[in-house]
C-alpha cells in the first residue's frame, strides 16, 4: 500500500466510523499547569459542545518534547476533572481515554506524503540568516517571523537535502471564513504568511498542520479555541481542504488578562489551577468567575459546571453572549 493510499484509507475509516452529530474538542498542550486563561477555553469548548449535544474529546499537543513537562497531563486532568468538565473516549485509542499527538508520526508521516503527492509541499534548506538575507522589507514579518521569501519553491527534488524543512505552498487566492463569536476573517496566506512549515529539519511536525491531521480523522466539526489563534486558522483552513476534510465552525473566545490587559500567562506569574485547588478553592465558585467574565451569569454567581449549562439553556444563547463579549477580557 503506497503512503497516499494510507491517507485516504484513514480518511474513509473516520468516514465509517463517526456519525453526524456534533464533535468538540479540547486540546492542550502539557507543557505546564493550566492558568485561568487556559481553563476558561476549556470551559467555553465544553459548554459548547455539551449544548450541541456532541461528543467532547481530549486531544494532548505534545510533540514539542523539549517543552513537554512530565506531570503536566496528569495536572490538567485532574484541573479538568475538578471543574466538571467530562470528556469522551477518544476514537480509536486504546490505552487512554484521550489523544496523543506523540503516539501519532505514522499518521503524520502519511498525512505529509498524501499532500507531497498532489506538489503541495517543497522542501527547503534555507536557514534562518539566509531567511533574513533574502526578505528585503522590514514589514515582511509575521508573529512567528519573517515571511519565507520563497528561495526554494522552485527547486527540484534532487537539488533538496535530507535533513530539510517541509513548507506548505500556499495559494494567491484569499482565504475568507465567518468566525461563529467575530464573524467574517479575511486573509492573503501569499502576502501576509507565505510558505509556512508542516515539518521542521530536526522531524518535528508543526503545530498548524498536525492540528489539522487529528480534527480531520477526530470528525471535528466545531473547533472552540482562543483568539490568540484566528490568524492561524485560514493556513488551517487551506490545509483541511488539500487534505479532503471538511472545514470545522470555528469560535475563537475572547482572551482573559490582566489588569493591564496582557493576556494571562504563566510567564506573567498567573497563578496555576492545581494551586488554587491545593488552597481549598471551590470549582463552583471558578465556573461562576469564568461564566460571568463573558456575562453567562452574574457576578458573584457559584455553580457547577453541569448547573452553568442548564442555565445557559442553547448554543444560540451561548453564541450571544459570547459575541457580545469584548475581545479581551480583564480577570484577574
Ligand atoms: N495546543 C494549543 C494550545 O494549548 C491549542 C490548539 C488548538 O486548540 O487548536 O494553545
Amino acid at each position: 500500500m503506497s503512503k497516499k493510499l494510507k491517507f485516504v484509507a484513514l480518511l474513509e475509516k473516520e468516514r465509517e466510523s463517526l456519525g453526524a452529530g456534533v464533535i468538540g474538542r479540547y486540546a492542550p498542550s502539557p507543557t505546564g499547569h493550566l492558568h485561568r486563561g487556559n481553563l476558561f477555553a476549556a470551559l467555553m469548548a465544553w459548554l459548547q459542545c455539551r449544548l450541541a449535544g456532541g461528543q467532547f474529546f481530549l486531544r494532548f499537543e505534545d510533540l514539542d518534547r523539549p517543552r513537554v513537562r512530565s506531570n503536566s497531563l496528569d495536572s490538567i486532568l485532574q484541573d479538568l476533572q475538578w471543574l466538571g468538565l467530562n470528556w469522551d473516549a477518544a476514537p480509536g485509542e486504546l490505552e487512554d481515554s484521550f489523544i496523543s499527538q506523540s503516539k501519532r508520526k505514522f499518521i503524520y508521516d502519511a498525512a505529509l506524503a498524501y499532500l507531497g503527492d498532489q506538489q503541495k509541499i517543497f522542501s527547503c534548506r534555507c536557514s534562518r540568516k539566509d531567511i533574513a538575507f533574502a526578505v528585503s522589507a522590514p514589514h515582511q514579518r509575521t508573529q512567528e517571523g519573517l515571511i519565507y521569501p520563497g528561495t526554494c519553491r522552485s527547486l527540484s527534488k534532487n537539488e533538496s537535502f535530507k535533513a530539510c524543512v517541509w513548507r506548505y505552498r500556499v495559494p494567491e487566492s484569499d482565504v475568507v471564513f465567518t468566525d461563529e463569536v467575530s464573524g467574517i476573517y479575511r486573509q492573503s496566506l501569499a502576502r501576509d504568511v507565505g510558505d509556512f512549515v508542516l515539518r521542521r529539519a530536526d522531524g518535528v511536525y508543526a503545530y498548524q498542520f498536525v492540528v489539522v491531521v487529528d480534527d480531520i480523522l477526530m470528525g471535528v466539526t466545531d473547533v472552540v479555541r482562543g483568539a490568540d489563534l484566528l490568524e492561524s486558522t485560514p493556513r488551517q483552513i487551506e490545509l483541511f481542504h488539500s487534505l479532503g476534510g471538511g472545514v470545522p465552525r470555528f469560535w475563537h473566545v475572547p482572551l482573559l488578562c490582566d489588569a493591564h490587559g496582557v493576556r494571562l500567562s504563566k510567564r506573567n506569574g498567573t497563578k496555576s489551577i492545581s494551586s488554587l485547588r491545593e488552597a481549598g478553592e471551590r470549582a463552583e465558585v471558578l465556573v461562576g468567575q469564568l461564566a460571568a467574565s463573558v456575562s453567562l451569569v452574574a457576578e458573584g454567581a457559584v455553580l457547577s459546571a453541569q448547573e452553568l449549562l442548564e442555565e445557559i439553556g442553547t448554543l444560540n444563547h451561548f453564541r450571544q453572549k459570547l459575541q457580545q463579549a469584548p475581545g479581551a477580557i480583564n480577570h484577574l
